[in-house]
Parts: structure tokens; sequence; C-alpha cells
């Protein structure tokens, strides 16, 4: 017999996204609500509070507009999902100590 494990996140499961320095690994965390859009394009536009590097998103570029829109769908997504027959279930790479005991390893 084989198991496999899988990790799917539901999204009503999403609660919020969390964005991370890539040069100190400060975290800033951006609940999902009506406002996180417009949070995040503040945040992006920023530097990091620790560190003092830039994020590097530019003010109107298409990057920038990409990310504002990431976080308005993932905001819409709950209210669009609630009530229907269907769940949206995301798929992630399982945490290592996960797939070391559905392969049999040892903790
Ligand atoms: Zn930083």
């Amino acid at each position: 017999m084989t198991f496999e494990k899988k990790c799917l996140v539901e999204s009503a499961d999403i609660l919020a996204v969390h964005y991370e320095c890539g040069e100190c690994h400060a975290t800033i965390v951006v609940p999902i609500h009506k406002g996180s859009p417009q949070q995040v394009m503040m945040l992006a536009m920023s530097k990091c509070a620790y560190c003092q590097t830039a994020f590097g998103f530019g003010v109107g570029t298409s990057d920038m507009e990409r990310l504002c829109a990431f976080s308005e769908q993932l905001q819409r997504l709950n209210e669009i999902m609630k009530g229907k027959n269907l769940k949206l279930k995301l798929e992630i790479k399982c945490p290592e100590s996960f797939a070391s005991r559905a392969s049999g390893g040892t903790d």
C-alpha cells in the first residue's frame, strides 16, 4: 500500500499574506480585508523598516498593478466561493516534517 501526503490550503483558510524582506527577512503580515490592496501598494513602494532596503516596486508599474490585483483577488475569493458547491484548495509544498512522516521517515 502506498500513501501520498498532500498539503492543501482552502481559500477560506487564507487569513493573511506574509511579505518578507529579501535582505533581513523581517516579515510584514497583511491580513486579508477590503483595504489590503491599498496596504500592499503602500508597503511595496516603501522600504524595509528594519534594514531600510527598498522593496523595489515603482509607482504605476505593471509589477505594482499585478501585485495589487493579486491582493484584491485574494480578498474577493472568500466572497466568491461562499455558498457555492465548489471548494478552491491550493496545493502547497508540504513542510519537511510532514513529508518525512508520509514517506515512513522518523522525526
Ligand atoms: Zn529588511
